[in-house]
């Protein structure tokens, strides 16, 4: 396994995680041999959004004495109260379900308020006791870091301008990056993926993993594989499915991403996800889907990594990274991404113009013109 730092929390995250969803309803010795497999692959990070205790107990015995070796997404806001799957931002409510969960636990690592998609739940949160309420559990050491969940780049980034939140849970593929963010790619979702819609990288939604990127905010992701869809031959909106190893890749090369969320409900399809580990670069490589909507891509980089190795040893795709970032404010690019970029042992500056990495990659980036930019910018 291999492990990510979650933004600025100090917590280290398994680059995959285990979504507990497919868990909820399964006897108990089912829930047991999942978590096993998924600790005894090195998985320590859990998301546990679901409102039933049976589930929730069913995972917390499964864990037994291993509580400190994992650490557990609890989500305060959802509820079952009308149906199985439920937000609520009524205090008493909210709070029921969310100490039982901490009674169940003990304490959760990363107390996420729960899907903030919209104008009304923005202020279901932040204009009631709730966003109160959730920094009190900090306090009293009941949740170690603050987080949220969200599918919507405008509310997800005005949530995280409250500076509240220390971590996201963000919904992250191909598909939903290529969605306008006025679109609400959940409902898309429901409703079959659709690619007349796509327009190339949707600014927004790469402005807002730059944003959790200045600002010190890891993300984990959730529909990682679009709910199923990108990796079915049946649904998928590119001309070939994805596999999940492509879509894990593609997330885990988003800015500030530390891990990925893949829901499992047997110890084989934990094991199958944790193939990604030992694949090769050329398994895990989604640009082949893209290639398919080039021009939707020409000239912008999407961090994949084709265009290595330099000769002087410049990583590419962190220099164009941290150079989207700066471009988004060049007037005011933050002290965190100059020290990042200083920090690079071979940077912009150190390009001989070879023009190498330019004839590799596959969406005509102006590399060497970039390196002179983040040069110039970054210095
Ligand atoms: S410059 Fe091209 S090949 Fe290199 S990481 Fe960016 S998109 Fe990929
Ligand atoms: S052009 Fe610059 S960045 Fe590209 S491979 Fe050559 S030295 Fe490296």
């Amino acid at each position: 396994m291999r492990y990510r730092q979650i933004g600025n929390t100090g917590e280290k995250a398994s680059i995959i995680g285990l979504g507990c969803e497919h868990l909820d309803g399964k006897p108990f010795s089912q829930v047991k041999a999942t978590i096993d497999a998924a600790l005894a692959g090195g998985v320590n990070l859990l998301d546990v959004f679901m409102p039933g205790t049976e589930v929730r107990e069913n995972i917390a015995k499964a864990i037994g004495k291993r509580r400190s070796d994992v650490m557990v997404q609890g989500h305060i806001g959802s509820t079952d109260v009308r149906q199985q799957y439920d937000i609520s931002r009524d205090l008493p409510t909210v709070k029921k379900y969310f100490e039982t969960l901490l009674h169940i636990f003990g304490y959760i690592d990363f107390g996420m308020m729960f899907f903030i998609d919209t104008d009304e739940d923005y202020k279901g949160v932040f204009e009631t006791g709730f966003a109160d309420y959730v920094q009190k559990l900090k306090q009293q050491g009941d949740i170690r870091h603050i987080g949220f969940s969200s599918h919507n780049p405008a509310m997800a980034t005005r949530v995280l301008k409250t500076g509240l939140p220390e971590m996201m849970l963000f919904s992250i593929n191909l598909a939903f990056d290529l969605y306008p963010a006025e679109v609400n790619a959940l409902d898309e979702l429901h409703q079959g993926l659709d690619k007349s819609a796509f327009h190339g990288f949707d600014p927004d939604r790469a402005a807002l993993y730059t944003l959790c990127e200045t600002m010190g905010i890891g993300i984990t992701v959730m529909k990682t594989l679009g709910g199923g869809k990108l990796v079915s031959p049946e649904h998928t909106p590119f001309d070939r499915p994805l596999t999940a190893a492509q879509c894990m890749e593609y997330a885990l090369t988003r800015p500030a991403v530390a891990s990925v969320m893949v829901g499992c409900q047997t110890p084989e399809e934990v094991k199958d996800t944790l193939r990604y580990l030992d694949m090769s670069e050329s398994e895990r490589d989604y640009t082949p889907v893209m290639n398919t909507l080039r021009n939707d891509f020409k000239g912008n980089c999407v961090y994949c990594g084709h265009c290595q190795p330099c000769p002087v040893g410049i990583d590419i795709a962190t220099v164009n990274k941290y150079l989207d970032i700066a471009r988004l404010d060049a007037k005011h690019i933050s002290p965190s991404i100059r020290s990042h970029y200083a920090g690079l042992d071979k940077s912009g500056g150190d390009c001989i113009a070879c023009g190498s990495c330019e004839s590799r990659c596959p969406f005509d980036v102006p590399i060497i013109k970039n390196m002179a930019e983040a040069a110039q910018l970054l210095r």
